[in-house]
């Protein structure tokens, strides 16, 4: 028989506010064991939690840029269960009134098609601590209880991995641009949760669902997906039946294992937090929120396309991370070059980075010098090399490019006066490629432009060179024909040579 998968996903998202949900510690990663903590991440008996707005602000930020319907009144609830690294023995959570409603995100798949996901909500909470399990026992660190998050549940509409990963990437780019959450898989600041059933092929209803929680990275919840639905192919194919439960995916083994029946939301005793007031979110608030919100991605790589010509591919690129395109854009405008600015973002910025191993966020480069330079070589008033090689050390060194090109002389100088000595000087010193030219060896002319650059050390262009050069041979053929003293000059000077 054949089956489909059906998936729905609850990410968890850390919030990048400075401080934490509930109060003044500071959110940042790592740290001292429980020094990022007080009396209220700690669930003390009498202290009590404040909200901090930027948690709101961060979570309708995600809801607008995934066309979610806001909802102005908002409450917190309890979600009550005992866990060590919970200290309060519940989680604040929002159960009966989530801040974010009925959204989506369209996805356009590798063969183009487009997918729509939907979303049934997202909902403001805190995170608990960590348990550090050790071979002396287990240990808690409560630094990251009480960090902010939102969970964004998709109805069930996935149906291949493929489609999972895309939702995950383009969620991540989106959160990322919005400055909603670094979203650090690797360091646990987006999670997700995947819930996976089978049905039969055509069959409407669907199947019972288990759900694996907290993987955290893209490539272990492909791994997850496939081993996960293959043991549920197969255990219907013996005849059996799938248990609802919560599974946890063992990324070393390849395989996930059953960690409990699945609970529901009876389990939690669910209340309204008696501690924390309403917040409501009023026309001012949502239109402030609203009016912060930048371009994101998807818009860019349109517009890219439209307004500049550029092609998918060179968008894509650029708009991978939120520093490289805002550098483009940047450059573009003051350069007014947009096509040669995205290839030498593409060309020469990207491939710094990854041979200095630079993250987009470090990378700190003036849009200013960099439409200067590509502005000189545009103008032909540097040459490609040249300009290589400012990007180059403005990446490195920001260096200052026009004093960088006065100190190195570098600038093209297509004045004859300063060519010709030069040129003489390479004809004189190859009197061979001259005879080879003339026997008509083009390769004996080309050897002479590159002898000619490599004096220059590329301050003049090609062209210059070229024709000066030609013109130049001209002139001795013309000599030769007239009165061949300097032919006659250049043989005395190789048969000397050759006497030697
Ligand atoms: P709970 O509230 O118990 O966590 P929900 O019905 O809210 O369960 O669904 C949680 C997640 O599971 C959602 O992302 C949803 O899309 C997904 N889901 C629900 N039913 C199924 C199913 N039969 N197969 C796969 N995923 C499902
Ligand atoms: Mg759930
Ligand atoms: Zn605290």
């Amino acid at each position: 028989m054949k089956y489909e998968i059906v998936m729905g996903l609850e990410v968890h998202v850390e919030l990048s506010t400075k401080t934490k949900i509930f109060c003044n510690c500071t959110t940042a990663f790592g740290g001292l064991p429980n020094s990022h903590t007080c009396p209220v991440c700690l669930g003390m008996p009498g202290s009590l939690p404040v909200f901090n707005q930027e948690v709101a602000d961060r979570a309708i930020k995600a809801g607008l840029a995934l066309n979610c319907e806001i909802v102005r009144d908002n409450r917190f609830d309890r979600k009550n269960y005992f866990y060590p690294d919970l200290p309060k023995d519940y989680q604040i959570s929002q159960l009966y009134s989530p801040i974010c409603r009925e959204g989506y995100l369209d996805l356009t798949l590798h063969d183009h098609s487009k997918k729509r996901i939907t979303i049934r909500e997202i909902h403001m909470e805190e995170d608990a601590g960590k348990l550090i399990h050790d071979h002396a026992g287990t240990l808690i660190d409560y630094n990251r209880c009480g960090v902010p998050l939102i969970e964004i549940v998709t109805n069930p509409d996935f149906r291949n991995p493929e489609e999972v990963t895309l939702f995950l990437e383009n969620l991540q780019e989106i959160l990322v641009y919005l400055d909603v959450s670094d979203c650090k898989m690797q360091e646990g600041s987006m999670r997700a949760d995947v819930n996976l059933s089978i049905r039969p092929a055509g069959q409407q209803e669907f199947g019972t669902r288990t759900e694996m929680k907290n993987i955290n990275s893209l490539k272990a919840i492909h791994r997850a997906i496939l081993f996960e639905s293959e043991r549920q192919i197969k255990l219907l194919g013996e005849g059996g039946t799938v248990r609802q439960e919560t599974r946890r995916w063992d990324d070393d083994k390849g395989e996930s294992y059953a960690m409990r029946s699945k609970e529901n939301a009876q389990d939690y005793r669910y209340f309204p937090d008696p501690d924390l007031l309403p917040i409501h979110i009023d026309d001012k608030w949502l239109e402030e929120i609203k009016y912060s919100m930048v371009e994101l991605p998807e818009a860019k790589r349109s517009r890219y396309q439209e307004q500049f010509g550029l092609t998918e591919q060179a968008t894509e690129t650029l708009t991978a991370a939120k520093e490289t395109a805002l550098l483009f854009e940047e450059t573009a405008q003051i350069s007014g070059l947009a096509k040669e600015t995205a290839n030498t973002i593409i060309g020469d910025i990207l491939r710094l980075m990854r041979e200095t191993g630079t993250l987009p966020e470090n990378m700190k480069i003036s849009a200013r010098k960099l439409a200067e330079i590509i502005q000189l070589v545009s103008r032909g008033e540097i040459n490609r090399n040249v300009g290589k090689l400012l990007v180059e050390e403005l990446f490195k060194k920001d260096i200052e490019p026009e004093q960088y090109i006065k100190e190195n002389g570098l600038l093209i100088t297509d004045n004859s006066s300063l060519l010709e000595p030069v040129i003489l000087e390479v004809l004189k010193a190859y009197p061979q490629s001259i005879r080879d030219y003339r026997s008509g060896k083009e390769k004996a002319f080309d050897f002479l432009v590159g002898q000619c650059m490599r004096q220059l050390k590329g301050s003049a262009s090609p062209k210059a060179i070229h024709d000066l050069l030609k013109e130049k041979l001209q002139g001795i053929e013309a000599d030769r024909e007239q009165e061949p003293a300097i032919q006659t000059e250049h043989e005395t000077y190789e048969r000397e040579k050759a006497e030697l």
